[in-house]
């Protein structure tokens, strides 16, 4: 036929061969990368337990077995040990992208490494999505923000980021995989969501993690003095993760707007004040210990979150000082410190 010496770009839409339905799954087929990790462990369990068929890829770089050791025996749970700068095929309906060390101290470790997960890492999540028609979500940070010259952050601000500091490979890490994350969604017409998560803290968060609240949590409980860097007047917003995950499922699962949503908590602390209520909560008896901060030391950070409100509907629910309570149990357990044995 005539048709047939046209070339392939001249088809017609009839005679264009029928894009092949994605075969559905009985089950949402849903890879969260970094899974065994803090955020990642607690997104895996919510999953599985609303019967979701969850893989969880993780290269244990700051994620541990233990996170994820009570849902290895779940027949709607996978565990796959690869590193997402290599590409790997699978199939599935939602990719959760959250593999990137977070901890200031894990992300600093090896710089190259960090920016590497970020930017490669997402690129071949996405190219993953790409092939298989996923919806793709990558947790961005509210380091996107740098040190924040509007307060509180709105998703409209662009940040004030240092391109060649300390703190680049990660910040500049995510704000390239965002960017990619854009540039996938306009080239391909892919389906994306972009969340920016802000200090965020609970069970399970590494011992060694580095970060304030676990520091000062374990400091507590083992009656050493906390840590505060600087002047200890620098503010953050700190959310209980069971908020975050009801916030990044909700941001996922809606099926119109793409975000970039701030997902956190407005409740807004300084340093010093955070180290009084892990006091009050933790050990009445704590002592502060004053430390030089690191570079790059963002001064003030708290979440707009009209945006998640209004179109999602949602809002964080548990307060510092309970999120600090449900902590404790944890860590108690993971430093063995016996009921009534602690230095608290
Ligand atoms: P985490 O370090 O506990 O988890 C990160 C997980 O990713 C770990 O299990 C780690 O082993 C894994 N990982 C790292 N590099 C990898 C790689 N190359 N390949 C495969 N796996 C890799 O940190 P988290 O707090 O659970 O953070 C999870 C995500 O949320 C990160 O993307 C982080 O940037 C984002 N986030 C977290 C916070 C927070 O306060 N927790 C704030 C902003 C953004
Ligand atoms: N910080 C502190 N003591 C610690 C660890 C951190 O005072 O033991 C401070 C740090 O200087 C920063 C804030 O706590 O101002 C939050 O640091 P974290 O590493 O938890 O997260 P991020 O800087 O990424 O917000």
């Amino acid at each position: 036929t005539n048709t047939s010496k046209r070339k392939g770009s001249e088809l017609t839409g009839d005679e264009r061969p029928a894009v092949k339905a994605k075969p559905r799954s009985e089950k949402n087929r849903v890879l969260v990368t970094g899974g065994a990790g803090f955020v990642g462990s607690h997104l895996c369990d919510y999953l599985v337990a609303r019967g979701d068929h969850v893989i969880c890829l993780d290269n244990f770089f700051t994620g541990s077995k233990d996170n994820i050791a009570h849902l290895l025996d779940k027949e709607n749970f996978e565990l796959i040990r690869h590193d997402v700068v290599e590409p790997i095929l699978l199939e599935v309906d939602q990719i959760y992208h959250l593999a990137c060390p977070a901890s200031p101290v894990h992300y600093k470790y090896n710089p190259i490494k960090t920016i590497k997960t970020s930017f490669i890492g997402t690129m071949n999540m996405l190219g993953l999505a790409k092939r298989c028609r996923a919806r793709f979500l990558i947790s961005s940070t509210s380091e996107v923000y740098g040190d924040p010259l509007q307060h509180p952050q709105t998703e409209e601000y662009w940040g004030n980021v240092n391109p060649i500091g300390e703190r680049s490979c990660y910040d500049e890490g995510k704000r390239a995989a965002e960017c990619l994350t854009m540039d996938y969604h306009r080239e391909h017409g892919q389906e994306v969501r972009i969340v920016r998560i802000f200090n965020t803290y609970g069970p399970r968060m590494a011992l060694d993690d580095g970060r304030v609240v676990s520091n000062f949590v374990s400091q507590a409980l083992k009656g050493e003095p906390l840590t505060l860097f600087g002047d200890g007047k620098q503010t953050r917003s700190f959310q209980y993760v069971s908020d975050l995950i009801e916030g990044m499922v909700r941001v996922m699962d809606n099926d119109e707007h793409i975000g970039p949503f701030n997902i956190g908590n407005p409740g807004e602390f300084t340093m010093i004040e955070l180290a009084e209520m892990v006091k009050k909560v933790v050990n009445p008896n704590a002592e502060f210990m004053w430390v030089e901060n690191t570079a790059d030391d963002p001064s003030r950070r708290r979440p707009n979150i009209t945006k998640a409100k209004t179109l999602l509907g949602w809002e964080p629910k548990i307060p510092l000082q309970e999120g600090l309570l449900r902590m404790v149990d944890d860590f108690k357990k993971r430093l063995h410190i016996e009921e009534g044995t602690s230095k608290a």
